[in-house]
């Protein structure tokens, strides 16, 4: 049994549940309460917790709706934006759900207030998992819309010092995308044309590119790898910071 059922909606979201106990769960910025009530249905599951990475609609739409018909509790990192918000947390908590621990990463970047959540390795999650909403997306991350390139640079940072086996659940499927939007900077990436076709045959067989993995994204995501020599000198940007190199990519990316 898979302990994380990927839902995708609203086009390009992806909602999550994650199975702890005999028939409980979580859900992961669920944007589309219907989408989510059947999946419940569907495996018989009891939801009792959402987990909200930031406020944007489309990964909050449905919490209303769904704490209303459950009971569930909502956790975010929020106060004021998220609706019917009950807990809010802050880097480094660590929640208990069911047997899983779940710490709390701050993850300033794309909003102020967007946090991560990782579910620490254990008998049911041996690799641990990540969820991280529009921070880092496989091959990708979010825009900036409420902070400078230097705090999501931070944290980014944060998740690609987890362990690499970590498996890596993000908001959206922007995969082919931005594995094309490297492909632009770096045509002859051999790691990364191999990557383009894994995508491409995933894709036709109707399947998610998530979960990723933290290693995965070390060696593919330009925006983990702005440090890397290689990418400087695609950029013709030898000479600059790490972080310099993240503020172009973001900047190409915005109008890709
Ligand atoms: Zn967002």
């Amino acid at each position: 049994m898979d302990s994380v059922i990927t839902i995708p909606a609203l086009g390009d979201n992806l909602i999550y549940i994650y199975r702890y106990g005999q028939s409980e769960c979580l859900a992961v910025d669920p944007g589309d309460s219907p989408a989510v009530l059947e999946v419940l249905k569907e495996y018989g599951l009891r939801l009792r917790t959402i987990l909200i990475t930031h406020h944007h609609y489309d990964h909050t739409a449905g919490t209303v709706e769904l704490k209303q018909r459950t009971g569930c509790t909502v956790i975010g990192g929020d106060p004021r934006r998220i609706p019917a918000i009950d807990t809010v947390v802050e880097n480094g908590q660590i929640l208990t759900i069911g047997d899983a621990r779940i710490q709390v990463l701050a993850t300033p970047g794309h909003t102020r207030t967007s946090v991560c959540y990782y579910v620490q390795p254990s008998e049911d999650s041996p690799s641990g998992i990540l969820w991280t909403g529009d921070t880092l997306f496989v091959g990708g991350c979010g825009r900036l819309l409420e902070c400078d390139a230097q705090a999501m640079w931070e944290s980014l940072g944060r998740l690609a010092s987890l362990p690499d086996e970590t498996l890596v659940y993000c908001g959206h499927d922007y995969t082919l995308e931005n594995c094309e939007f490297v492909l632009s900077i770096e045509p002859d990436n051999e790691v990364l044309k191999h990557r383009l076709d894994e995508i491409r045959q995933i894709q036709s067989r109707g399947g998610f590119t998530v979960p990723s993995t933290i290693v995965q994204e070390k060696m593919t995501n330009p925006f983990l790898r702005a440090g890397e020599p290689e990418l400087k000198a695609a950029l013709g940007m030898e000479c600059a910071r790490a972080v310099e190199v993240f503020a172009e990519l973001r900047r190409r990316k915005d109008v890709f």
